[in-house]
């Protein structure tokens, strides 16, 4: 038998060295307070930034799609066909984002892995931001092209890159949002680039949807670049408060991909009360940008205090709002005593970020009230002199 003690022997080097997670059991929807261990605590952590989890009419549209369609797709699409509910979740979402076409998956990660390997192989290129998410870089990967990585927003940098090179077919990828940092791709000049050079380009909305732009389209629509964008990649699980993932683009884009992206054609589509909310989410924006504009007020008041105290907020440009700690043991204690006061929030560490950028991650939401907040900032003034992180 293999020798366990191996991997718990690093699980333990993790725990001393404050990289291990520890995974909190809620006891209550994802809201803007929750019951964790009997406790009603604050939560800071959620990518549900306009509520959307646990809203009514969300509820009600799940529910409806499970009377009418059922619980589950019976089979991968290609096999065992697909539901109408599909195709007009993915209308919706293609008009939303101002595209040709969309391809529902099960989640913005296979998002990435549906569509980079069926249009990238070894004798192309990627030129990737250094800060790419996860789900992003594994799509690279797996699609065997060369990848390239560009200083993260550095568009010298990024031509540079794209100069020397001269491969079949070269895509340019970007998160629109750094989750992390809250910093916001140059899309605009991305796009300049990719025209100039004639390289594909691709973004990952999965921030950005809901929060950038009017209603919330995304950053697409904040840069006015409808059209202009060869690949938009959105999920459904964080501001539409849902889960599963989407690719969006042209018609010949949707159409090859329902051909060739593994996820779609190995693994099931989402189920009709996902798709069914997201619907309702989706004509919940085109109605009212109201939650985006509470979102985005609550997000100015929280970052505008937060530095007045005096804290390092890095550089964000979103409701993202890294709380910058650096040493990873120090974050994983400022978490434990937010806990304590009646805050979640939660200490994020390598290799979500790099090693030495130690954080706690605050994500603000439409739903917090003014005196939530305040009461957050009370709390992580207060921890912030405990433990000699503010003067
Ligand atoms: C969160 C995130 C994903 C993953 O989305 P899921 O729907 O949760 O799988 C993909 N890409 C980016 C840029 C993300 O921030």
């Amino acid at each position: 038998m293999f020798d366990w003690k191996v991997l718990s022997d690093e699980l333990e080097e993790l725990k001393k060295t404050g990289l291990y997670t520890n995974i909190r059991t809620l006891e209550s929807p994802q809201g803007e307070w929750l019951t964790i261990s009997g406790k009603k605590v604050l939560n800071l952590c959620s990518n549900n930034y306009l509520g959307f989890a646990d809203d009514q009419r969300l509820k009600k549209a799940a529910m409806e799609a499970i009377e009418k369609w059922g619980v589950g797709p019976g089979a991968v699409r290609t096999i065992a066909g697909t539901l109408s509910i599909h195709e007009e979740t993915e209308k919706a979402l293609a008009d939303f984002k101002g595209a040709e076409a969309a391809m529902l998956v099960q989640s913005g990660f296979n998002a990435n892995q549906a569509v980079i390997p069926p249009l990238f192989s070894k004798e192309d290129v990627i030129f990737s931001d250094e800060l790419n998410h996860a789900s992003i870089i594994d799509g690279c990967r797996l699609s065997g092209a060369q990848i390239i990585r560009w200083n993260h927003l550095d568009l010298d940098d990024l031509e540079n890159k794209i100069k020397t090179n001269s491969a079949r077919r070269r895509l340019i990828v970007t998160d629109g949002v750094f989750s992390m940092d809250g910093d916001v791709a140059p899309l605009d000049g991305i796009v300049k680039l990719g025209e100039k050079y004639g390289v594909m380009v691709m973004v990952d909305d999965a921030h950005g949807e809901g929060v950038l732009g009017p209603h919330g389209k995304g950053i697409v629509a904040q840069f006015k670049l409808e059209g202009k964008i060869d690949i938009d990649i959105g999920t459904m699980s964080k501001a539409f408060g849902v889960v599963g993932g989407y690719v969006a683009g042209n018609k010949v884009l949707i159409d090859y991909l329902k051909q060739k992206a593994r996820p779609f054609l190995f693994s099931s589509a989402p189920t009709p009360p996902d798709v069914g909310a997201v619907l309702a989410a989706v004509q919940v924006l085109a109605q009212s940008d109201d939650l985006v504009k509470k979102l985005w007020d609550n997000s100015k008041y929280f970052k505008d205090h937060m530095k007045s105290i005096g804290f390092d907020i890095g550089h964000s440009q979103t409701p993202i709002t890294p709380v910058m700690l650096y040493d990873a043991q120090v974050a994983s204690n400022f978490s434990k005593k937010l806990f304590e006061e009646g805050i979640f929030a939660q200490s994020i560490g390598y290799p979500t970020v790099q090693k030495g950028k130690a954080r706690i991650r605050v994500m603000i939401s439409a739903v917090h009230t003014k005196k939530s907040l305040d009461f957050a900032l009370e709390k992580f003034e207060k921890v912030g002199k405990t433990l000699g992180v503010l003067l």
